[in-house]
């Protein structure tokens, strides 16, 4: 009781700072459904989306000051949001941070530039490199803090610098040299904030890029690509893929209320409608179980399940 009683005292400070800041777009109890692939997702506390990277930087130190937890939203399509929602501020930076330039080397993309907007610059720039990324639905920062990638590729093998802040609200830069980046992970710190990247690409034929791109999305025909969903559910174990183990188990078609497994791809769980984050989760641990009895293989959630039950 007096735990909720000082949440509530924070967020009253809070808001009343915030509206003497005027920094950007500020709702309050924002249903994160309407952010995410998903369609699935409590309220926020705090949404904001502010306007400039200096108002985002005020808005940071606000949250730091008054003692509330920060998370950073891109597109929301590699997430879970639980359904009570997340306490404190969600960061949507779409807003702030759209610089898309050519560099020394490659380009410097703003974290908020979608990767299409991304792979359309690099095709009309002739630079080469990313088009395996073609079809992935995310942002620039969100690729980046996950490693997005496919087709045994992904985006940290390309990435010379990040930028950004941390959650005291400090400016940092990071070289390659300093990243480290593996299977869906990287080692940016949790309170990262990821602004700009600056990616090495090479320069190609265009109808080079565009043939390849084409084949990689025509790959994507095999996926549930216009259903809601966060992407693949798992990620893959060494030596195997985890929908083929999840198709052999007999999950495919299994249902819990609006979750399904996608009988298009059974490395998907897609909502056909009103799924609640516990129907997903609940999904993901039935699938899990069945794996794991039938090949012994503890199956690990490629999505990123946040936020308060
Ligand atoms: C149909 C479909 C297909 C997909 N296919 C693929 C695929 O082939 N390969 C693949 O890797 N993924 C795939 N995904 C998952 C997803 O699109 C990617 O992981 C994407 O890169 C996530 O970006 P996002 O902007 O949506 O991030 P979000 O889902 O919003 O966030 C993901 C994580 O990144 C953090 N984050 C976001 N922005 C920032 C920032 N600026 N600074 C710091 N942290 C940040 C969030 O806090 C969260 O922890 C797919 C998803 C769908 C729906």
């Amino acid at each position: 009781m007096a735990q909720k009683e000082e949440i509530t005292e924070r967020n009253v400070r809070f808001r009343n700072q915030l509206a003497a800041l005027g920094k950007g777009e500020i709702l309050e109890k924002e249903p994160l459904c309407k952010h995410t692939s998903f369609d699935i997702g409590g309220p926020a506390d705090f949404f904001i989306r502010p306007r400039t990277e200096q108002e985002m930087v005020a808005v940071v130190r606000l949250t730091r000051a008054c003692g509330l937890p920060l998370m950073v939203i891109g597109r929301g399509t590699n997430l879970l949001v639980a359904d009570g929602g997340v306490r404190g501020v969600v960061l949507d930076l779409s807003l702030a941070c759209r610089q898309l330039e050519v560099c020394s080397g490659g380009v410097l993309v703003g974290a908020a530039v979608s990767i299409k907007e991304l792979l359309d610059f690099c095709l009309c720039r002739e630079l080469g490199g990313l088009e395996f990324m073609a079809g992935i639905p995310g942002s620039l920062g969100g690729a980046i803090r996950v490693n997005a990638g496919a087709w045994g590729k992904s985006i940290g093998e390309l990435v010379d610098v990040v930028r950004g802040y941390d959650f005291p609200g400090q400016a940092i830069s990071l070289e390659s040299s300093r990243l480290h980046f593996c299977y869906r992970q990287s080692n940016l710190a949790e309170d990262v904030i990821i602004t700009e990247a600056e990616l090495m690409l090479s320069p190609a034929l265009s109808e080079v890029i565009k043939k390849q791109m084409e084949e990689f999305q025509r790959r994507r025909l095999s996926q549930p690509w216009d259903q809601k969903s966060a992407g693949s559910v798992f990620k893959n174990p060494p030596g195997a893929t985890a929908g083929k183990l999840i198709e052999e188990s007999g999950c495919k078609g299994l249902r819990i209320g609006g979750a399904e497994v996608s009988l298009k791809h059974a490395n998907f769980i897609i909502n056909r409608g009103g799924a609640t984050a516990s129907e997903v989760k609940e999904l993901i641990e039935k699938v899990q179980g069945k794996v794991k009895r039938r090949f012994g293989v503890k199956l690990e959630t490629e999505i990123l399940l946040v936020g308060e039950e």
